[in-house]
Parts: C-alpha cells; structure tokens; sequence
C-alpha cells in the first residue's frame, strides 16, 4: 500500500531521492536527511504503516526482518561494535514528523543517557 502524500512512499518508489543503502521487497533503508550524529540511517517498511499504533498481527514478519536489517546495516556502517540507539518515534507526543513507520539507526559517537 503506497500512500500518494507521502514522502517515504516516494523515496521508496525512487520519486524523491535519497542516499539509499538497501532495498529488497519488504524493506527500504536510507540515510536521514538531517543527520543527529555521525550514522543515522532510518530503515521502513515499503508497505504505508503510518505508525507503531497500526502495526497489526500481519506485520509481525516485518519487525523481524527490521531487526536482522538493522543488524547489517550496523555492521556495515561500523557501528556494530561500538554500539548505537535505535528509535521509533510515535504520534505526537513522541515527535513522530514523518507518518510512515521507521526505525531510526544512529551511531558514530557516543549517545547521552538515557536519552537526548
Ligand atoms: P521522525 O521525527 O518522524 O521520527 O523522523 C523523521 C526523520 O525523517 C527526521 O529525522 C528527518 O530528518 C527525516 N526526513 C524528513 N524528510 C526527509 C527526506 O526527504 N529525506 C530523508 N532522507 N530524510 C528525511
Ligand atoms: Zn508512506
């Protein structure tokens, strides 16, 4: 399912660009627009989930398969052994931006705790 308004469902279909990293056919993976630290690549589902409050029983193959992706991608990136943070923001109170459903992979340096 491909939302017409939005943007993720157009970088994924190649309508806006992006610095891709991986594609196959359930996943796109691609680096942030506005990098918080030194590797921030948000990794999506090509299917329109506007949110975690609309991931359903049918979807529970994608989560898997978006931990193993965000496995590569840390070791690809080099942050695998040092360590990063995954993100996934919801609604507004958690300052979701972008209404398609995406994991934040950011790493590169170290991460304050708990948050921020
Ligand atoms: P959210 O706050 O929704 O979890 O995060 C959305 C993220 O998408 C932000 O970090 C923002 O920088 C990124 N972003 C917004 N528009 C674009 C875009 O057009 N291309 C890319 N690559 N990233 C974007
Ligand atoms: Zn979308």
């Amino acid at each position: 399912m491909k939302d017409p308004d939005c943007i993720f469902c157009k970088i994924i279909a190649g309508e806006i660009p992006s610095k891709q990293v991986y594609q196959d056919d359930n996943l796109t993976a691609f680096h942030d627009i506005n990098p918080v630290a030194p590797v921030h690549i948000l990794i999506v589902p090509n299917t329109h989930i506007t949110d975690n409050n609309a991931f359903s029983p049918e979807d529970e193959p994608l989560a898997g398969k978006m931990f193993t992706l965000v496995r590569k991608l840390a070791e690809e990136s080099g942050t695998a052994e040092e360590g990063y943070r995954l993100i996934m923001n919801t609604g507004k109170n958690g300052n979701q931006v972008i209404n398609h459903l995406h994991l934040h992979l950011i790493g590169g340096a170290p991460m304050k705790h708990p948050m921020g």
